[in-house]
């Protein structure tokens, strides 16, 4: 499928290296041990209370560093997901929002204070704080991380180093978990063939079911559309030996929590098993065996209307919303095209294809080719190898590899080990992407420095290894959704022990009759070759007209792109309003976004439907310093 020319709208930014920025360090001596967080906190929270509640911009902006600032929102004063930098625009945007928004009852939330350390120069002083907006009315949150200031006379000023703020409720509209036991209200029908509901989600993995969950919740009408037979599909139809290498505290699905789980590392039968019973639970209504056939939005009534097919039959809806929740990187396997497809003899297939290894002893393969050398490919080649199959790792070039232990690392996603995953959300999800990622960065490299002799062995046997001190895992996640090797013991030492063949430095050119040649002119043979290759691209522009049928075509061209961070540090095209598409919502991510972004498009949903979400603040600030 060739690749479609779409606008690079909104222009993707480099996330290293013009999003990051260099973690500051400490500029004045504190006496951290003596240091009161609970009061000095709330002295902070009270000052920039008054300041913003006053309209005082001197006294608003002193509250900030001066460059080295940030404020991310999601839609508590701006009903949109923006970042803001810089004391002077923060201030601006704040002051402007505000107006609108009237912010009010700003309360540091008790305990909530601490001491945080990244190392002995980075220290900073950690709080949430609640407040209420008038317009509309509804209960919002934030977190300061606060740093110290020189000040010539006396103890050191606390500036603003990030603020987050976000919608936690619409007070007229409280989430009620009780509805969510409730069964769905029928929907409207008329005729036999002809459904109307205010949501239409395409796709009933766990980002779309958690967001039917959130929209039940809220008491807004939804309806679930799969191309699958059964919940759990998503995760039963994958390879056997699938897993995930994050701590289970990071996966909760809201509402419900995991049955308690042996051991880390969720298997796909856990996670098929968890999203089957979270659908049962809460009688979230899906429509299986459907796909899309044509899709169009009328600018009058400002609905959705869209042709399904149902197994065999036709069926029309109309709908308010459409979200798309088709799949993390949304696009079909990748496998190149290579010449010589039809002289290899051997067992060929994407790793979307492959159940087991036992299934390939079973007709007789002997060996393997894995090609990737990614979290798949590794499942793929321990599983080959523990079947008794020779087995060949091909890795086109360096790769990002995390050992999993650092993911448990408090410092890091472990956190949600130690606090409610409401509450770790809050710290890995709300925030400023210039901060967040590199503080995980850093707390990975630090890690990574501790054991610089890790991969000395892995390297050796010639697997090539960029390690946490060299490349970034939110980079890997925003920009690619993935590429990375999350190690877990087994894979690294098969090959450092020479156990499973690596050949490192080159790509496929062509198939042989028994394997295939690479562009070192070299040629390896085996029974069967699994393409880990990924899938086509993260952009869900290119793959749209799969899931929406005829009058794809017509969105695509005004639709957001998809992953990749904007100027901001913003992710693409996920989770918010578009700016050229109404009523238009893309749903993708990991565990931790579909926990946390089900919430933030259910509200602006729910505050649509009851015409009380304000507009997208979209205006790009600037100030005389700029
Ligand atoms: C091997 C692997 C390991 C992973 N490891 C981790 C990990 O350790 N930690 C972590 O947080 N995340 C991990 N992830 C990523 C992530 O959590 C999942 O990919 C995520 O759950 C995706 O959920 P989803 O609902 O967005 O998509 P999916 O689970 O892909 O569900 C999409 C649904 O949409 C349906 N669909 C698609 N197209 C159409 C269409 N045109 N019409 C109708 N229905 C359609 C599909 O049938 C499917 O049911 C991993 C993923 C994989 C594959």
């Amino acid at each position: 499928m060739a690749i479609m020319e779409l606008p690079d709208f909104p222009p993707k930014a480099d996330l290293l290296t013009e999003i990051y920025q260099p973690l500051p360090k400490l500029t004045a001596t504190v006496d951290w041990d003596a240091l009161d967080a609970s009061t000095t906190a709330e002295q902070v929270v009270r000052g920039f209370s008054t300041a913003l509640e006053g309209a005082d911009k001197n006294a608003l902006a002193d509250h900030f560093l001066a460059d080295q600032s940030y404020w991310r929102d999601t839609l508590a004063i701006t009903s949109h997901l923006r970042t803001f930098k810089g004391r002077d625009v923060i201030e601006l945007v704040l002051t402007e929002q505000n107006r609108q928004r009237r912010i009010h009852g700003i309360a540091i939330t008790p305990g909530s204070a601490q001491i945080v350390a990244a190392s002995e120069s980075l220290k900073w002083l950690d709080c949430f704080f609640t407040f209420k907006t008038t317009a509309p009315q509804a209960t919002c949150t934030g977190r300061l991380m606060l740093l110290p200031q020189v000040s010539e006379h006396g103890p050191a000023h606390w500036k603003v180093w990030t603020l987050s703020t976000w919608l936690s409720g619409f007070d007229m509209y409280p989430e009620d978990e009780s509805l969510l036991r409730t069964p769905s209200k029928p929907l409207q029908q008329s005729g036999e063939d002809h459904l109307s509901t205010d949501v239409l989600i395409i796709g009933g993995g766990n980002a779309g079911l958690l967001a039917a969950a959130r929209l039940k919740a809220l008491g807004v009408d939804y309806l679930v559309i799969d191309q699958n037979a059964n919940v759990g599909d998503n995760w039963s139809l994958r390879y056997d030996c699938l897993r995930f290498h994050v701590g289970n505290s990071f996966c909760e699905t809201p509402y419900l929590p995991y049955p308690q789980a042996t051991t880390n590392g969720l298997t796909r039968d856990e996670l098929a098993n968890q999203i089957k019973r979270f659908a049962d639970e809460f009688r979230i209504r899906v429509l299986h065996r459907t796909t899309v056939k044509a899709t169009a939005y009328d600018n009058e009534s400002r609905s959705w209307a869209l042709q399904l097919l149902c197994d065999k039959a036709e069926k029309t809806v109309s709908c308010k919303h459409l979200v798309l929740a088709t799949g993390v990187g949304f696009q079909g396997p990748y496998m190149p095209e290579l010449p010589g497809v039809g002289q290899y003899k051997g067992i060929n297939m994407h790793s979307a294809s492959y159940k087991n290894a036992r299934l390939l002893a079973e007709r007789g393969v002997k060996s393997v080719l894995v090609i990737g050398s990614a979290n798949t490919a590794f499942d793929v080649m321990e599983e080959c190898y523990d079947a008794g199959l020779r087995t060949t790792m091909v890795q086109r070039s360096p790769t990002y590899v995390i050992p999993m232990s650092y993911l448990l690392h408090p410092e890091g996603l472990g956190i949600y080990d130690y606090v409610p995953a409401e509450i770790g959300d809050a710290i890995t999800q709300a925030g400023p992407l210039a901060v967040g990622g590199p503080l995980l960065g850093h707390a990975h490299a630090k890690l990574a420095a501790a054991e610089p002799e890790r991969y000395v062995d892995l390297a050796k046997a010639g697997f090539q290894v960029t390690n946490c001190t060299q490349s970034d895992l939110v980079a890997h996640l925003v920009d690619r959704c993935g590429g990375h090797f999350v190690d877990i013991g087994t894979g690294v030492e098969l090959l450092a022990t020479k156990k499973v063949g690596i050949k490192s430095g080159v790509s496929p050119t062509s198939y042989t009759d028994s394997g295939l040649k690479f562009t070192d002119g070299s040629t390896l043979d085996a029974d069967a070759i699994i393409w880990c290759t990924g899938f086509r691209g993260i952009d869900i522009r290119q793959g749209l007209s799969g899931i929406l049928g005829d009058g794809a075509e017509a969105i695509q061209n005004k639709m957001d792109a998809t992953w990749g961070a904007d100027a901001e540090g913003e992710v693409r095209g996920l989770w918010k309003r578009h700016a050229n598409v109404d009523n238009f919502w893309i749903f993708g991510g990991g565990t931790a976004q579909h926990r946390w972004y089900s919430k933030v498009i259910a509200l602006q949903i729910k505050g649509i439907l009851e015409g009380i979400l304000p507009e997208a603040y979209r205006d790009v600030p600037t100030t005389s310093s700029q």
